[in-house]
C-alpha cells in the first residue's frame, strides 16, 4: 500500500469510528470501546451456561442458541468483519431482590427491552454509514410476536441481531479488552451490545 492510500485508508477508518461514536453517544450507552476482531474468543463454556436456560429463551428462537448456528459458524460469521465496537447501558434497579429471578421480572424485562429498541435504533442509524455490519444485542431476538424457530426461517434475518453471550463471548473478557466497566454494584445491571463492521 503506498503512503497516499495508507493515509486515505487511516482517514476512512477514523471517519467510521468517529460516526459510530456519535452514534452511541446519541443512544446515550454508558460506555463504548474497541475490540479487534482477532482478539475475539469464544467459549463452548459460555454456550453451556446458555443451556441452564435461565433466561428461558434457548432452543425459542432464531438468535439464541441453537438456533444462532454452532460456535464455528458464529466465529466465522465475525471473522468477515475488520472491526467490533462495543457498547454499555446501565440500569437501576428499584431492589437487589430482582436479581433473583431477573428474566421473570417485569422491570428486568422491561430495561431488555429497552437495551434491544437501543439496538435496533442503532442499526438504523448506521446504514446511513456504514455500509457492511453486524449487530449483537443483549437476549433474544423479540421482533416478531412468536419466532418462527424451529419451523420455518426466520422472517427477518436482516433485522435479527444476535445474543452476544449466545455467541459464546465472555462478556468480562470483552469489557477488558474494550477497557470498560462490568460491574457497578447490585443496584446497577449493565447491559451489552456490540457492532462489527467493515471499513469501506
Ligand atoms: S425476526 Fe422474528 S423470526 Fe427472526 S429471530 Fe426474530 S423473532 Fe424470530
Amino acid at each position: 500500500m503506498g503512503f497516499i492510500s495508507y493515509i486515505r485508508n487511516r482517514i476512512r477508518r477514523g471517519s467510521q469510528d468517529r460516526f459510530l461514536v456519535r452514534c452511541v453517544k446519541k443512544l446515550q450507552v454508558y460506555q463504548y470501546g474497541w475490540v479487534e476482531i482477532k482478539d475475539l474468543n469464544y467459549y463452548d463454556s459460555v454456550r453451556e451456561y446458555c443451556k441452564e436456560n435461565y433466561c428461558h429463551q434457548y432452543g425459542t428462537n432464531w438468535a439464541c442458541p441453537p438456533g444462532m448456528g454452532t460456535i464455528d459458524e458464529c466465529r466465522e460469521r465475525t471473522a468477515k468483519y475488520e472491526r467490533m465496537m462495543l457498547f454499555s447501558k446501565v440500569y437501576h434497579l428499584s431492589s437487589t431482590d430482582l436479581v433473583t429471578d431477573a428474566y421473570e421480572n417485569p422491570e428486568v424485562l422491561g430495561m431488555m427491552k429497552d437495551f434491544r429498541d437501543l439496538t435496533i435504533d442503532l442499526q438504523d442509524m448506521a446504514k446511513e454509514r456504514i455500509e457492511d455490519f453486524f449487530i449483537y444485542t443483549n437476549g433474544a431476538c423479540t421482533i416478531c410476536k412468536e419466532c418462527t424457530y424451529p419451523d420455518a426461517p426466520c422472517r427477518f434475518p436482516d433485522k435479527c441481531q444476535p445474543a452476544l453471550e449466545g455467541t459464546g463471548y465472555m462478556i468480562s473478557e470483552l469489557a477488558n479488552a474494550a477497557s470498560m466497566e462490568c460491574f457497578i454494584d447490585p443496584k446497577n445491571i449493565i447491559f451489552f451490545g456490540a457492532i462489527v463492521y467493515n471499513y469501506k
